[in-house]
C-alpha cells in the first residue's frame, strides 16, 4: 500500500504548534489551486463553463478567495453562505443558489444578490410570487426517482428529498414559461464522493437528454445545465484520483451527440464540486495524549469527532500518517480515538499504523471537505484554528481558535443572569 504524502513535515507543525496549540487544520494552498485548474481545463471546450464551489465544504474566506481568482463560482445554500459570498464580492451569475426548504427570506437574499436560483420543488415558484420575482430565470433541479440508482451518502433518488420529481419536470418549466421565464437551466445532484466516472458521466448523458424532451414539448431553448458535484476524492491509499480529463471529454462527446448533432443551441454547462477542490487540500493535525491498551489498543487524540465528524457520521475512512514516522512498518493495530463521552467518537477503527507514542503528531488527511465546516462544540470542545500553507511554504492563520469566550457568548448578553462569561 503506497502511503499518501503529507506536504509539511514535523518539524514545520512542531514549530507552527509552539504558539498554536494542536488540534488544528492545514490547507494547502498548491494542491487547491492544482484541483481547480484540473477541473476547468477539463472542461475548457466549454464556453463558459463554471465551477460553482459548494461553499458548505470549506467555508473559510481565505480559501473560497483562492477559489474566486482561478474562475470558480460559489454555490450557496444558507443565509449566511450568501452572506459570506457577498462580502467576497463573489456576484450575481457567479453564484448558484441551491437550496431545499427554503425559507422566504433566502429566496429574497439570493434574488436581490442576482444568484441564479436553482428551485427545489414546483412549490417554490408560489415563493418566488411571495417575494415579487420578476427576473426571467428558470432552473430546477431534477429528481430522476427509481429511473437512476444512488449511492451511499447521498441514497437513492426514490428515497431523496431534493429535487422535482420526473413526472412533474415539464409542468414546473411550463409553470415558469407562463410566468414569463426567458431564459432557463437545468441542475440535477444524484452522486456524492463517486469514484466511478461512468456514473457522472450516465448523469450527464441522462440531463441532456431530459433538455431535448423539455424542449421539445415546451418549446424553450435551454442555456445551461448544471450537473452538480459528487465527483469523488480517494480517501483509501489504494483508490485512484478521479480523472476529470476524462470526464471533461465524454461530456464533450454526449454534448455533441444529445445536444448539437440534435439541433439544439450549445449548452453552457455548470458543476458544482466542493469535496473534490478542497477535501485533498486540507488536514486535521492532531497530538496524541495517551497509547492504552484495553481489550484493544487505542491511541487518545487531542482532536475529537467534534473536529472531524465524517468517520463517526458515515464511517468514512480517512488516511492517517504519523509524521517523522512515514517509512516505519504499520505493525500495530489501533482504534484512534477523541475524548468525547461518546464510543463512536472515532477517527480510525482497528487501523494498522507505526508504533505509536504520546506526543507523537497525527496528520489525518482529506478533511478539507466537510472536515472543519461540519465542527461543533459538543461536550464543550471548541473548534480548532485553520491555517493555510501558502505556495511559498509560510504558514498563515486563517481562523483562529476558539476560546471558552466565544462558546459562553450566547449566553452573555444584557439582563441574562449568566453573562459573567
Ligand atoms: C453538497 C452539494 C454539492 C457538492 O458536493 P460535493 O460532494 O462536495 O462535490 C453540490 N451541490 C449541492 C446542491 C450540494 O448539496
Amino acid at each position: 500500500m503506497s502511503e499518501k504524502r503529507v506536504p509539511f513535515s514535523l518539524e514545520q507543525v512542531n514549530a507552527l504548534a509552539k504558539n498554536h496549540p494542536t488540534p488544528f487544520y492545514i490547507y494547502d494552498e498548491e494542491n487547491l489551486r492544482g484541483n481547480i485548474r484540473r477541473l476547468n481545463d477539463a472542461f475548457s471546450w466549454c464556453e463558459g463553463f463554471r465551477n460553482y464551489f459548494a461553499v458548505k465544504a470549506c467555508p473559510n474566506p481565505e480559501i473560497m478567495s483562492i477559489l474566486k481568482e482561478e474562475g470558480a463560482g460559489i454555490d450557496c445554500s444558507s443565509m449566511t453562505e450568501l452572506i459570506l459570498s457577498e462580502a467576497l464580492g463573489f456576484k450575481g451569475e457567479e453564484i448558484m443558489f441551491t437550496s431545499n426548504d427554503t425559507p422566504l427570506e433566502e429566496f429574497q437574499k439570493a434574488v436581490e444578490m442576482g444568484a441564479v436560483i436553482n428551485l427545489d420543488d414546483i412549490s417554490h415558484i408560489q415563493s418566488l410570487d411571495n417575494i415579487n420575482y420578476q427576473g426571467d430565470f428558470a432552473c430546477f433541479r431534477y429528481n430522476p426517482g427509481n429511473l437512476r440508482g444512488g449511492n451511499a451518502i447521498i441514497g437513492e433518488p426514490v428515497e431523496a428529498k431534493y429535487g422535482v420529481p420526473d413526472h412533474t419536470i415539464v409542468e414546473a418549466y411550463q409553470l415558469m414559461k407562463d410566468r414569463g421565464a426567458k431564459r432557463f437551466g437545468l441542475h440535477t445532484m444524484l452522486i456524492s464522493n463517486e469514484l466511478n466516472e461512468d456514473y457522472f458521466v450516465e448523469t450527464a448523458e441522462m440531463i441532456f437528454e431530459l433538455v431535448k424532451r423539455i424542449s421539445d414539448v415546451l418549446n424553450i431553448q435551454f442555456e445551461f445545465v448544471n450537473l452538480g458535484g459528487g465527483i469523488g476524492i480517494p480517501y483509501r491509499p489504494e483508490e485512484e484520483a478521479m480523472d476529470v480529463k476524462s470526464i471533461g471529454e465524454r461530456t464533450q462527446a454526449l454534448h455533441k451527440q444529445f445536444i448539437v448533432d440534435q439541433g439544439l443551441k450549445p449548452l453552457t454547462v455548470y458543476l458544482e464540486c466542493g469535496r473534490f477542490i478542497s477535501g485533498p487540500s486540507g488536514y486535521l493535525v492532531s497530538k496524541v495524549r495517551h497509547v492504552t491498551e484495553k481489550y484493544k489498543k487505542y491511541v487518545g487524540l487531542d482532536a475529537c469527532m467534534t473536529n472531524l465528524m465524517r468517520p463517526a457520521l458515515y464511517g468514512a475512512y480517512h488516511h492517517i500518517t504519523v509524521l517523522g514516522k512515514e517509512q516505519e512498518a504499520r505493525n500495530e493495530t489501533y482504534d484512534v480515538t477523541g475524548s468525547l463521552c461518546e464510543n463512536n467518537d472515532k477517527f480510525a477503527i482497528n487501523r494498522n499504523l507505526p508504533k505509536v507514542r504520546p506526543g507523537d503528531i497525527l496528520a489525518i488527511h482529506d478533511a478539507g471537505a466537510h472536515g472543519h465546516a461540519m465542527g461543533f462544540n459538543y461536550n464543550g470542545t471548541l473548534r480548532s484554528a485553520e491555517f493555510l500553507m501558502r505556495t511559498d511554504g509560510r504558514f498563515e492563520m486563517i481562523r483562529r481558535a476558539e476560546t471558552a469566550r466565544d462558546y459562553f457568548a450566547t449566553l452573555n448578553f444584557p439582563g441574562n443572569k449568566w453573562s459573567v462569561f
